[in-house]
């Protein structure tokens, strides 16, 4: 149960610590302050995430991702963030870093501008997305470290209404599918990355050594043909398929939208947006949104997609790229309000920097901890 006289103590103290020179430590407890009034300080280094197996889609393979790790220090308190950068999305640790130099974050002296700060971020260069997204995710471990309050609960979440999170099990031999599957057998929903010759050798794998869990489907742009793709949709909703993601290149609209019409299963996008926008001209494409913190420009952005995907009828779904502790419990933080939840890319790193969210009985549990509910690991 929500403590209440704790919360508001908390909300209240945060006004004083915004404008007083009393601030609160990284959990939470009042420390006294000599200096006045902090800046926002910025570090940030290139951290490789090691992937625990091959990542295998319909476009490409990999066994790296590039990500930069971010500190916003303010009075003595730093926030964590982070920018991974999968391929596809034309971002680098170059570019990150360029996009990092480029910006003086100690003219703001209040953390609590959060409007003025991201849109001054947003502003600094187009594109950037994940960069912008490290800068945000930052932002609000160190705003709820200084509240004394975890993120879901300052947006009003109900953390025992989390959903369970997928396991991907990506395309490759059989072998190499059987020992995935067997990996997966904690978990509750099972994502199946599509696209290639082999999805339904793949699908019967999976059916064969785990006959009741709920499936789902991301075909990462991989299919061509819409006749084929509602033959698919069919076939998979036969299955315990709850959902196809991205099933064509994001440029078939008039595609997608025939096969939304007549598949049983619901259309969500990937691929296909980034930002906030985007989203308005999705009614009658696509059923939903996957949203991942690294195309919204982090969580300010994500909260808004919540509101409007919902205000369109839309389902949601929150996701993630190969990611530490760090971003994937940033986005477990907004997966009370979400319909589906994708949040495993911190599961297929071997070097995770961060003890963050758990997977409890296949079901995404969150914590107590201020901001985004993340520790370092020492060492790490
Ligand atoms: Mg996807």
């Amino acid at each position: 149960m929500i403590n209440r006289r704790k919360f508001l103590a908390g909300a209240g103290a945060s006004i004083l610590a915004a404008a007083s020179p009393i601030s609160f430590s990284a959990f939470g407890a009042p420390t006294k302050k000599t200096s006045k009034s902090g800046r926002l300080n910025l570090s940030f280094f290139p951290y490789e995430l090691q992937l625990r197996h091959a990542f295998n889609l319909a476009r490409y393979s990999r066994t790296t991702t590039p990500d930069v790790q971010v500190q916003l220090e303010y009075d003595g308190i730093v926030g964590y963030g982070e920018a991974s950068m999968p391929p596809y999305l034309g971002e680098s640790v170059e570019s990150v870093t360029a996009f990092l130099n480029s910006l003086d974050l100690s003219q703001f002296n209040d953390p609590f501008k959060i409007e003025d700060i991201l849109t001054y971020v947003d502003n600094v260069a187009p594109n950037n997305r994940a960069a912008k997204a490290s800068i945000d995710i930052a932002l609000h471990d160190l705003l709820g470290k200084i509240m004394g309050q975890p993120w879901y609960k300052i947006w009003g979440y109900n953390p025992d209404k989390t959903p369970v999170t997928s396991f991907t099990i990506g395309i490759d031999t059989e072998e190499v599918v059987r020992r995935k599957v067997e990996e997966a057998r904690p978990y509750k929903l099972i994502k199946v990355k599509m696209g290639l010759d082999k999805d339904q050798e793949t699908i019967n794998i999976i059916r064969e050594m785990m006959p009741d869990v709920p499936i789902c489907v991301d075909v990462n742009q991989g299919w061509t043909s819409k006749e084929h793709a509602l033959e698919m949709c069919h076939w998979l909703n036969e299955r315990n398929c709850l959902f196809v993601e991205q099933p064509f290149d994001k440029t078939m609209i008039d595609e997608t939208a025939w096969l939304r019409e007549r598949s049983p299963l619901p259309i969500i996008a990937d691929e296909a947006f980034q930002r906030l926008p985007d989203i308005v001209r999705f009614k009658g494409v696509y059923d939903g949104i996957n949203i991942k913190l690294m195309k919204s420009t982090g969580l300010y952005e994500a909260h808004k997609m919540v509101t409007l995907a919902r205000a369109l009828d839309m389902k949601v779904m929150i996701g993630c790229m190969t990611e530490t502790s760090c971003a994937v419990t940033a986005a477990a933080n907004l997966s009370p309000v979400v319909d589906y939840a994708d949040l495993d890319g911190n599961l297929l790193i071997a070097n995770d920097r961060f003890d963050g969210m758990t997977v409890e009985n296949g079901k995404i549990t969150l914590h107590d901890r201020p901001g985004l509910g993340i520790i370092p690991i020492a060492g790490k």
